[in-house]
């Protein structure tokens, strides 16, 4: 059934404004409300929203779409047995997330956090001969090769590093020089100058990067997390850190989320914090309107939806 009407939930703001949605939807016929507030939920068809919230399904929607590629808030199972469909923002995030990530990794090797930190007392500081690098010819291992993996490989071939990867199916990945196993993690990412999360969380990922795999990994390699917070165990990672086993992080997502303000890791040098942000680009907006345009589109033409999960 085509949707008459789809909500436009206020979380949704915590990436833009939702009215802003509505507008690039104009030309799509369909009604789009935004929802105030602290509405209860009304009467629509479909609701965009960022998050999973308690009463999101009591407006009986038939499709539901997420923002965000992670919808690992949302009850799945619940979501299956009431026939409600949910859809993904997967797809949209390899540029905005790749360039981040070359970003982290630039800043390590060419010590630009250094030199913002010495600034802020103005400092003129000289780095220690021995302790720059460059990305030219050091490996990054990229764990997950969807959207943000390809994304991230993409770029780190384009600036001379080798790139191994970390995948399900072993079929060969474009500027990914290497494939490993899941069960073979401990192997890919011990030779890596980095280690790249881009998984999404499961199950199956829930705690992917514990002790082990961290005390795997060389101790002057750097774990950069733009998955879910849960993916790595924190309290090895602090552990990991604090022992030097590791020469440092780059965390966009934490355990829980803001991270708290007694964390050890907000102290840390090395360690750079991001505010789950490494996905914003003032494009966020119109690459969501795409989805829910050509959903919209598939739904009146009796097609599957894109990007479904349940
Ligand atoms: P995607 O579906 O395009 O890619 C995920 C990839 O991971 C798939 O190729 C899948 O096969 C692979 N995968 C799943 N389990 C695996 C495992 N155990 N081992 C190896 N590979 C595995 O999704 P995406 O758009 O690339 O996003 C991935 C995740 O990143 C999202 O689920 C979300 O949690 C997170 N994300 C974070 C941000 C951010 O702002 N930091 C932005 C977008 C996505």
């Amino acid at each position: 059934q085509p949707p008459q009407t789809i909500a436009i939930d206020p979380s949704v703001r915590e990436l833009f404004p939702p009215e802003v949605l509505a507008e690039r939807l104009e030309d799509v016929p369909v009604s789009f409300e935004t929802l105030p507030e602290d509405a209860a939920p009304g009467e629509y068809d479909a609701l965009v929203t960022f998050e999973y919230r308690e009463n999101l399904l009591a407006a009986d929607p038939d499709w539901v779409h997420c923002v965000l590629a992670g919808v690992d808030t949302f009850p799945l199972g619940d979501l299956e047995a009431r026939s409600v469909a949910l859809t993904n923002s997967t797809g949209i995030h390899g540029d905005a997330v790749g360039e981040t990530v070359l970003g982290y990794m630039l800043q390590f090797a060419r010590r630009l956090h250094d030199h913002r930190d010495a600034e802020a007392t103005r400092e003129w500081e000289y780095p220690d001969w021995n302790v720059p690098f460059t990305l030219r010819g050091e490996t990054v291992c990229v764990v997950g090769l969807g959207t943000l993996g390809r994304g991230v490989a993409t770029r780190a071939d384009a600036i001379g590093m080798d790139v191994v990867g970390v995948r399900r199916t072993p079929v060969p990945v474009e500027h990914v020089d290497e494939l490993y196993a899941p069960d073979a993690l401990d192997a890919a990412v011990s030779d890596a100058r980095f280690v790249v999360l881009t998984v999404p969380l499961t199950e199956r990922t829930r705690g992917l990067v514990g002790a082990d795999e961290l005390s795997a990994m060389s101790e002057d390699a750097y774990l950069v997390n733009v998955a879910r917070g849960r993916v790595v165990d924190q309290d090895a990672l602090v552990e990991e850190l604090r022992a030097g086993g590791l020469a440092g992080a780059a965390l966009d997502v934490t355990d829980p989320e803001p991270l708290p303000d007694d964390s050890p890791l907000w102290e840390m040098d090395e360690v750079v914090v991001t505010p789950h942000a490494a996905a914003a680009t003032r494009d966020y907006v119109d690459r969501v309107a795409a989805i829910v345009r050509e959903n919209c589109r598939r739904l009146e033409a009796d097609e599957a939806l894109a990007n479904r999960v349940v």
